[in-house]
């Protein structure tokens, strides 16, 4: 079984706390031996992103020295991405070839392609005379040290998420996978080292929530971002209330998704239950309440059964297989605990609902599934459930759509189906979400920001606005008579 270190001022480093076993969720077996990081480990990570940050070794580089730096490491990503790709599939249980090697890491190349550029946009260095006598430059400075904080559901995908922009912007970085995925994270270190960005400026501690907590409490990092649930979101809120930090919150969404009577119907299948079951349901954005105009409903039920019941399920290095396990035992037991209490509360389950009787591997697997007539104000439509769960529910009027997709504490992402270009656009403008798609669903891209409204948090992952955030604006005033 592999031993990973830790990555602080660009070495592995031993950790001087415990270590944690990482599992392989399609078949359960262990597969490495990981640090689980302690305050001590923390406190050297930040230590090296401190000194790094203030000696400017990272910060005082040209944008088009740090923009170099981030194309290097795409290519160098590229030149990897078989290796990064099995790795993510043997930590995940992601189907290698239609996500891993897909889907994740062709765009997390991209992102960092992205963000390469964006690092040399100068949109809002402005200056001018707003006072006579006096010129006004407004600088666009680093935030300075940067915590991030990662989830599972797509690991080196969203380490480059917080990465990018951040390294864009000048920040150096504590960076903490989750702590059942870490290893395609670690790996990233050494890129980066070749990728020459200097010792210092991107840490990478593994470790539990603990060590966490211990980023968010320390006293020289100047921001937290996560990407995960909206509780931890919370609890994070509170804890950089004591040390007034910034904080960047991409959390957890329900997603609606909004069929009316003029929408093909067979297109809608498809990609709803794409969109439910891609991996495994555990994204953010995942389709997971379809409401559909009450006149059509049955054709749509019928329809997104039969592709629910088509979606390929099996280990993740198996040709055409589009929907691994779980991640975990306990995501699991939570997924199935909340469709168990579905179907005694009384909704129907239409399809799955259980374990597969041939479950591949032995892993965490749980068939596709879908449920109707559930009470709006149920906690399977009100939750994330994070599995590949889709709820079909019916509504008569637009206003009533309108209402019962935003009628949920998340705010993260949408999608409606319609001809009609009016009620597209009403629709856009009124669903309280960050991302509405129309006749679509789940395609994001590095140009177009991505983050929530309401209890889905606040901040932006790709886009130049990600970079924005990563960033103060400070305003230097010159007498110039
Ligand atoms: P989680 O909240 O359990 O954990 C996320 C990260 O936070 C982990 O690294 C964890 O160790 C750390 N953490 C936990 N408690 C902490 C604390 N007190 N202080 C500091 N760090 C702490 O989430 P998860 O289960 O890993 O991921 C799934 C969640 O992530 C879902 O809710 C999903 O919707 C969300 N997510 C959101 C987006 C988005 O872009 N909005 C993208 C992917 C996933």
């Amino acid at each position: 079984m592999q031993k990973h270190k830790l990555w602080i001022n660009g070495q592995w480093v031993e950790g001087s706390g415990g270590t944690m076993l990482i599992e392989d969720p399609a078949t359960g077996n262990k597969i490495a031996e990981v640090v689980d990081a302690n305050r001590a480990d923390v406190d050297r990570a930040v230590k090296a992103a401190h000194q790094a940050f203030y000696d400017g070794r990272w910060s005082k580089k040209t944008p088009a020295e740090r923009s170099f730096a981030l194309w290097k490491l795409a290519d160098l990503l590229q030149d990897h991405i078989e290796e990064f790709a099995r790795v993510e599939s043997e930590n995940t249980g992601k189907p290698y070839a239609m996500v891993s090697l897909g889907g994740d890491l062709p765009f997390a190349i991209d992102n960092l392609r992205f963000f390469a550029a964006a690092a040399r946009d100068t949109h809002g260095n402005h200056a001018g005379e707003y006072m006579s006598g006096l010129t006004s430059i407004f600088r666009r400075e680093p935030v300075g040290v940067v915590g991030q904080i990662a989830p599972w559901n797509y690991p080196v995908m969203m380490a480059v998420w917080k990465i990018g922009p951040a390294l864009a912007a000048g920040c150096t970085i504590v960076l903490k996978p989750a702590p059942g995925t870490p290893l395609t994270t670690l790996m990233l270190g050494e890129l980066i080292a070749e990728a020459g960005i200097p010792d210092g400026v991107v840490n990478i501690v593994s470790g539990g929530n603990d060590t966490g907590q211990a980023i968010v409490e320390h006293p020289d990092i100047r921001m937290v971002s996560l990407t995960g649930s909206t509780a931890t979101g919370k609890k994070i809120m509170r804890t950089a209330a004591d040390t007034l930090k910034r904080v960047h919150l991409e959390l957890g969404g329900k997603a609606p998704f909004i069929v009316f009577d003029d929408a093909d119907v067979e297109t809608v299948a498809a990609i709803a239950s794409m969109t439910a079951t891609i991996n495994t349901g555990q994204d953010c954005t995942a389709a997971t309440r379809l409401y559909v105009e009450s006149s059509q409903v049955e054709q749509v039920k019928e329809a997104v059964v039969e592709a629910m019941r088509g979606v390929k399920v099996g280990l993740p290095f198996e040709d055409g297989v589009q929907m691994g396990p779980l991640i975990s035992g306990a995501q699991r037991e939570r997924v199935m605990g909340y469709v168990d209490r579905a179907r005694a509360s009384g909704a129907k389950v239409l399809l799955g609902g259980a374990v597969p009787k041939d479950t591949p591997g032995g892993g965490y697997y749980y068939a596709p599934t879908v449920i109707a007539d559930a009470d709006q104000k149920s906690e399977i439509i009100q939750s994330e459930v994070f599995g590949p769960v889709l709820t079909i529910n019916t509504f008569r009027t637009e206003e009533e759509a309108l209402y019962l997709g935003n009628d949920v504490l998340y705010g993260l992402a949408a999608s409606v189906w319609t001809r009609d270009i009016g009620r597209a656009m009403r629709l856009s403008r009124d669903l309280e979400f960050g991302t509405v798609w129309i006749n679509d669903h789940i395609p994001l891209t590095s140009e177009t920001p991505h983050g929530g409204f309401k209890q889905s948090g606040f901040g932006k992952d790709l886009s130049a606005e990600a970079v924005g955030d990563y960033q103060i604006t400070k305003h230097v005033m010159i007498k110039n008579a």
